[in-house]
């Protein structure tokens, strides 16, 4: 008997016939004779929509309360779904996350976990039921609130179950058939990816692949769970995630795929006096103010003028935070002025092999030149490369990557079931 974690996503809950549905699914899983825990994400865009709400009554509202607020969109999903499963004559209980033994920190709306204690759910396997856990929430240790995760956590939340229950697999459903080597929304013939390493697969989330959330892919690697990403609207088998097994039959491709991402901006310090230090209180600067950059560049200083400009990416979210940041120490650096661009998109083709493989970067370069698609900033690690584009720059690049890197498919392969993509 195996234990078997599934976490369903929004669009796999997204109205009852669904819920029915995902509850068949899971109680075919329980009479093949395996334990069940059950995560489950908000119904539909049901976070969104309560996002909405809460900037309709406070531009600002306080994190504890958006969290209460958002942590009702799971429990409604859950409550729903132990339903449909009693309805189909199994037992079923659901949990918070609180009570499934998720303990966090205590930052708001993007919480860590630091421990699970999951006696609860494993009493109820012990007495036969599935159970069913509220993805993307936790209890702080502290001060005892409900906090969340941050977008997209409820894979993280079935990651750490699964690690916390020694589970023998944590399978994600949600409405693609895996991963795939571009999204399907703007490569029509990307193809899937049968199995992909813990490392590259953290690149690809990284990089902006929103199949899974980068922190749970962290969290499977730590722990060595294996993930099968998979749809819950068809049978086939998805995208294995697990630590590549050496000398496996077929030969590791080269690259697994192509990312973009256009939620990030640049921003440009400008004139920057070039003396030891600066840079140093640019950072500092931007570390105090909680915001994680990206890319960095600073090009060599004009000898004329002595003075340089560093360019850096960070979430759209932040720029706001960063600008204000910065210019409260204008004075103190000396630099003349910010620019800031929101209208990028970053593109990443990722991949293993091209640590052994010369002549990855030209072909990459090359393809988008082709594109007739300018490069704005450039950065590279062991099995990554990354250009910043124009935003409206991103699919011809995608697509221009994709083809001259052989990734496409002769016939479409990739079916979008159901989500809005928002
Ligand atoms: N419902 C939350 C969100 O939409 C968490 C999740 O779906 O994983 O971000
Ligand atoms: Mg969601």
């Amino acid at each position: 008997m195996a234990l078997v974690v599934q976490k369903y996503g929004g669009s796999s809950v997204a109205d009852a016939e669904c819920v029915k549905r995902v509850a068949q699914r899971i109680v075919a899983t329980k009479k093949a004779g395996n334990d069940v825990v059950v995560v489950v994400s908000a119904m539909g865009d049901t976070t969104d929509e309560l996002i909405d709400l809460a900037e309709q009554v406070s531009p600002l509202p306080p994190g504890r309360e958006l969290d209460m607020l958002l942590t009702a969109g799971e429990r409604i999903s859950m409550a729903l779904l132990a339903m449909a499963i009693a309805n189909l004559g199994h037992e079923a209980r659901s949990f918070t996350g609180s009570q499934a033994g998720v303990i966090t920190d205590d930052s708001h709306g993007k919480a860590r976990i630091i421990d699970v204690t999951p006696g609860r759910i494993r009493s109820a396997l012990d007495d036969g039921s599935i159970a069913i856990v509220a993805g993307f929430q936790g209890v702080s240790q502290n001060s005892k609130d409900i906090t969340t995760l941050g977008r997209g956590g409820s894979d993280t939340t079935a990651v750490a179950l699964a690690a916390a229950l020694d589970a023998d697999v944590c399978e994600i459903y949600t409405d693609v058939d895996g991963v795939f080597t571009a999204d399907p929304r703007i490569v029509p013939t990307a193809r899937r990816i049968p199995s992909i390493s813990y490392e590259e697969m953290m690149e690809m989330a990284a990089c902006g692949a929103k199949i899974l959330h980068l922190r749970c892919v962290e969290y499977a690697r730590r722990y060595n769970i294996p993930i099968h990403v998979r749809s819950s609207f068809s049978q086939r088998t998805g995208t294995w995630i697990a630590d590549s097994t050496e000398g496996s039959e077929m030969e590791q491709a080269i690259i697994s795929g192509v990312a973009h991402d256009r939620s990030e901006a640049k921003v440009t310090v400008v004139g920057v006096p070039d003396k030891v230090g600066e840079a140093a209180t640019i950072f500092s600067v931007l570390s105090d103010a909680g915001i994680n950059l990206d890319m960095i560049v600073q090009n060599v200083s004009a000898a004329a003028t002595g003075r340089t400009d560093i360019s850096f990416t960070l979430p759209a979210t932040d720029g706001q935070t960063a600008l204000t940041a910065l210019n409260k120490v204008k004075e103190r650096i000396g630099f003349e002025s910010l620019q800031y661009d929101d209208r990028i998109g970053k593109i990443s083709l990722i991949g293993a092999g091209m640590r052994s493989h010369p002549g990855v970067t030209a072909k990459f370069f090359s393809a988008i030149a082709e594109a007739g698609v300018n490069i704005e900033m450039i950065s590279t690690s062991e099995i990554r490369i990354s250009v910043v584009v124009s935003q409206d720059d991103v699919e011809a690049a995608v697509t221009a990557a994709h083809r001259a890197f052989e990734l496409d498919a002769d016939q479409v392969e990739a079916v979008v079931y159901g989500g809005t993509g928002r």
